[in-house]
């Protein structure tokens, strides 16, 4: 099994500069109490790391919140857009809401979704996760007005969302654009590294977490090896922090 040497040597760096590198933990399409969701929170709870699950609200199962239920406090629940449909144009990037959906139907969607979520789990969620990482700022009011204070896309959006607390993905170790698998070490590396510079160069503040990614559905030994070597590594290395994505939330809306 590879236990990802780069990843200690770009931790040992950080430590040796005197920094920590905060990182927070997301996984998204979770509908269903499947063995594959089984051993993603098998992974949390050994190495007793905080987990943000993304739920998509119109299919997923009242199981499920046996599972979550038994599974660990640190688990914080968020809402995956409403039914992970694609309503881009034809020859645009996937998104659940383009601008040119009507904001009525987007707005109760939202409604329709958290009430789902908390009918199933007991608890509403803060943080909206939109499918494809694409939501457009129009749709900012109607997320508000739906209960969310926060939103997580991938690598450190701004914009259009004031108000809102802002929580990225950085790290997508999925290989997509070929079918799958792991990406090769350059390109997880790439990621992280580009992370890491903005954050010591001031372009990102310091303290603002850098996401793991993970989809577990779609994860082979090569994928599931290697977020559990992140997980571990980062949980064992002085210079690694896992953040509780449900307490930044809070503390960030509070302020
Ligand atoms: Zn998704």
């Amino acid at each position: 099994m590879a236990d990802l040497p780069s990843l200690r040597r770009v931790l040992d760096e950080w430590g040796e500069a005197g920094q920590v590198a905060r990182f927070w933990w997301r996984d998204d399409d979770a509908t269903a109490r499947t063995p594959a969701l089984e051993r993603l929170l098998a992974i949390a709870a050994d190495y007793d790391v905080p987990l943000c699950l993304a739920v998509i609200p119109a299919t997923a199962e009242l199981e499920l919140n046996i599972c979550l239920g038994a599974a660990m406090p640190q688990l914080t629940l968020a809402q995956h857009g409403f039914a992970h449909v694609n309503h881009a144009p034809d020859g645009e990037k996937k998104s659940e809401y383009p601008a040119h959906r009507d904001p009525a139907d987007v707005a109760a969607e939202l409604r329709h979704g958290r009430a789902r979520l908390q009918g199933l789990c007991g608890v509403g969620p803060a943080l909206f996760v939109p499918p494809w990482n694409r939501i457009d700022p129009a749709f900012a009011p109607a997320l508000r007005a739906a209960g969310f204070a926060a939103l997580s896309r991938f690598t450190d959006r701004e914009g259009g969302f004031k108000g809102f607390v802002m929580l990225d993905t950085h790290i997508d170790p999925v290989a997509w654009r070929d079918g799958g698998g792991l990406v090769a070490e350059e390109v997880w590396l790439g990621m992280l590294h580009t992370a890491l510079e903005k954050r010591a160069g001031g372009r990102v503040a310091p303290d603002k977490p850098i996401g793991l990614l993970s989809h577990h559905l779609v994860h082979d030994e090569a994928l599931w090896n290697f977020i559990e070597d992140f997980v571990r590594i980062v949980t064992d290395h002085p210079a690694g922090e896992w953040i509780d994505a449900g307490e930044y939330v809070t503390m960030r809306e509070v302020l």
